[in-house]
């Protein structure tokens, strides 16, 4: 919560992977009757985005949707997620926030997105979302460090829009 306290701008959306992002294992090779566990920060971050009004979102490739669903479900959480995309795929999750985006309206550059794998990062990241790579699953510094890189292309965004109205006005003159 203090962390979010020093950020004036949050995302709207915050979407997170499964797999060694929310928790520390493959959950295809669980069986549906254990009894999962989280990173120790998850559920702390998840509870504070909440609070913030923040909308959370999950966008994992594993193969076994019903053992991911049978998790969240287990630990609570399943209803804090606008959305749920899980699903296997080779698009390395463009998809995914498609369907995201399509279901909450929300822009890509208004969201975060939390994952361990580069290859997803990468191509989403492309799409205009901030992305950050977790080393050892979803922590308070992940979250420090997307919420400053939120920030930062976000100035970066509002820069860009500003020089390119100016570009378009100065044409303007030109023209005439
Ligand atoms: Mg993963």
């Amino acid at each position: 919560m203090e962390i979010m306290g020093l950020f004036q701008l949050l995302p709207r959306l915050v979407v997170f992977d499964l797999d060694y992002t929310l928790w520390p294992f493959y959950c295809e090779c669980r069986s549906k009757r254990e009894m999962p566990r989280l990173y120790p920060d998850a559920k702390g971050i998840l509870y504070a985005l909440k609070d913030k009004g923040v909308k959370m979102a999950i966008a994992s490739r594993s193969p076994t949707p019903d053992i991911a669903n049978t998790f969240l479900d287990k630990l609570g959480i399943k209803s804090m997620f606008v959305a749920q995309e899980i699903f296997s795929s080779h698009t390395h999750k463009t998809d995914h926030f498609q369907r995201i985006h399509r279901r909450t309206n929300i822009p890509y550059t208004e969201m975060l997105f939390f994952d361990d794998e580069d290859r997803n990062i990468d191509p989403v990241s492309n799409m205009g979302v901030t992305s950050i790579l977790v080393g050892n699953g979803v922590n308070l510094g992940a979250l420090r460090q997307g919420l400053s890189k939120f920030s930062q292309n976000q100035e970066k965004n509002k820069q860009g829009r500003r020089n390119r109205s100016k570009n378009s006005s100065s044409s303007g003159t030109e023209e005439q």
